[in-house]
């Protein structure tokens, strides 16, 4: 009955791939033999845990609709109070409990700087299989902020030293133990296994999870992850003062970002870049999969004389490698990781972050709202107030000296608890406690995405390995998968739809580590429904020299 349940549901899902791996996964479970397991009591008596620290607004069931299994669903408020400058804050909790449960918990890390209530149920990068759906309890949690409207509303929480501990790591402890008691309450029992999924800034919460409470989760899926989030601030203001210094100025004066290079210009040297490193891999498919081999210079298509379509000017190719290079202090030391050069940068996911995608818009790129988050959040004390309008942040990340604000965030407050280095940054690498109780952690990230580079998770990942012991005792607990071509968290000329949430299950409950995570195309690349294996890091993609390339199985997960 509840075979035949979960195969209907799968025939629900929107494409047939994806169907597949949902499929796949509900298989997997029913042959484990965990019948689902049903509520031992009523959904609206969780109202009733109401107390002094938790206000719970809603416990309802709800019935299979909008293409999510049946449920009961909770939303609640913990530890509400009122903090500097009379903001309310409150931890939100939005939890999901399906009438047919599989004894798992999956909790869903949020983007941006949180502040937002999820869902609590997408797997990070959307289009991909429902974990409620698959019978998982589900919970999301805003990190203990409610974002305000404007520029600076992802970043005033930052002037209450309470929230930037919620929101660095706090919240995912607080969220976790009581989601756990919700499920005990309502289902009579703990979960058997615990997942955390997230991409981006919820990338960041699943590897401070394995880094300070180890003993939550099983499995952590971190994508992207925003670990070092003041040190990326800092590069953004780099990039931006480099391609602000050379773009065309808007009649109020201020310079106009996206001019700085055109669409053309961008594909140019994307074009440039495969040309270079494509075929490094063995076989020119438009995907560079030998990626630490890649030594591509944008000063290879510098005009000899003036600027035409087929090269570009001595100040675009400054200003690429300044951003492609990544900042260092005045002293020459080095603040954040360079970004590879690869073949996603040609790409509107590309452009929103570093330029801006509105052709004559003087503010309108994403990294302009790290000027925001580095004023009021990582710095210590804030550097506030901005007026809360898009230009005041503008000015103050183009202007901004990068020297003096690494300085004021890493020398002045190391030593301060509600600092963003000791709340924000989750970049230990002694992962000695989750790897003690055989917690797996499965990290991906593309190599395309223009805000956190991948090499700054790669570089993260060597010292993880350097500290764990060698690669071979690393990857029994954590594994680093590259996306080439593939932008922040999703997009870009590349196979980025994937499943993480199976794999991990596989490495955590039958001991099966991910050799390979199969991935496919979308419909807006160069070849839409083309396959690849992701391979662990250092592995990489290689043709068997047969078979079609559109195919995975024509690959294998090869040494360098
Ligand atoms: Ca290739």
């Amino acid at each position: 009955m509840v075979s035949a349940r979960r195969r209907l549901r799968c025939q629900s899902w929107p494409s047939a791939a994806l169907a597949f791996v949902g499929c796949a996964v509900s298989i997997a479970t029913a042959a484990a033999g965990s019948d689902a397991v049903s509520p031992v009591t009523a959904c609206d008596r969780l109202q009733s845990e109401s107390g002094p620290t938790i206000r719970v607004s809603e416990a309802q069931l709800r019935p299979a609709a909008g293409g999510l299994a049946a449920h009961c669903e909770v939303l609640a408020y913990l530890d509400e109070r009122t903090g500097v400058d009379g903001q309310k804050f409150a931890i939100g909790l939005h939890l999901r409990l399906p009438e047919a449960w599989n004894g798992r918990f999956v909790f869903q890390g949020q983007g941006g700087t949180d502040g937002v209530l999820g869902s609590g149920d997408v797997q990070p990068g959307g289009g991909r299989p429902s974990a409620l759906n698959q019978g998982y309890a589900t919970v999301t949690t805003d990190a203990g902020h409610s974002n305000a409207p404007g520029p600076l509303g992802g970043a005033s929480f930052g002037l209450d030293p309470q929230a930037r501990i919620d929101f660095g790591y706090r919240a995912d402890d607080v969220v976790t133990r009581q989601a756990r008691h919700f499920i005990q309450t309502y289902y009579g029992r703990l979960p058997s296994y615990s997942y955390f999924l997230g991409c981006s800034n919820g990338g960041r919460h699943g590897m401070a999870i394995t880094q300070r409470f180890p003993e939550h989760f099983d499995g952590v899926a971190a994508g992207a992850p925003a670990f070092r989030m003041p040190e990326k601030g800092l590069a953004g203001a780099a990039s931006t003062q480099g391609f602000a210094a050379i773009s065309p100025k808007a009649p109020d004066g201020r310079p106009i970002l996206a001019q700085a290079l055109s669409q053309a210009d961008m594909e140019l040297l994307s074009r440039a870049i495969v040309q270079s490193c494509d075929a490094a891999d063995g076989l020119a498919d438009g995907i560079i999969d030998n990626v630490p081999a890649c030594r591509f210079s944008p000063r290879t298509l510098q005009c000899t004389s003036e600027k035409t379509a087929s090269c570009l000017s001595a100040a675009q190719v400054a200003a690429l490698e300044n951003h492609f290079q990544g900042p260092t202090t005045a002293q020459g030391r080095r603040i954040y990781a360079s970004y590879p050069y690869d073949s996603g940068i040609a790409t509107e996911g590309w452009r929103r972050w570093i330029l801006g995608t509105a052709p004559d818009s003087r503010v309108n790129a994403f990294n302009v709202s790290f000027g925001a988050t580095l004023a009021y959040l990582y710095m210590t004390p804030p550097q506030a107030p901005l007026p809360n309008e898009a230009e005041a942040v503008y000015d103050f990340y183009r202007s901004v000296d990068v020297t003096a604000a690494h300085t004021r965030i890493f020398a002045t407050s190391a030593a301060m608890p509600e600092s963003s280095v000791q709340t924000i940054s989750a970049n230990a690498v002694d992962l000695s406690g989750f790897r003690q109780r055989r917690g797996k952690l499965l990290l991906y990230h593309g190599v395309s995405d223009p805000t956190f580079s991948a090499l700054d998770t790669l570089d993260w990942y060597k010292r993880l390995t350097d500290a764990a012991g060698g690669e071979k005792a690393t990857g029994e607990f954590a594994r680093l998968f590259l996306v080439p071509g593939m932008n922040h968290c999703s997009g870009g000329p590349s196979t980025d739809s994937f499943d993480v949430l199976t794999p991990l299950v596989t490495w955590v409950e039958q001991g099966r580590a991910p050799e390979r995570i199969e991935a496919r195309a979308g419909a807006t690349t160069p070849w839409p429904g083309r396959s690849r294996p992701l391979c662990p890091y250092p592995r990489q993609a290689r043709y068997l020299g047969q078979g079609s390339i559109e195919q995975a199985e024509s690959f294998t997960c090869a040494a360098p």
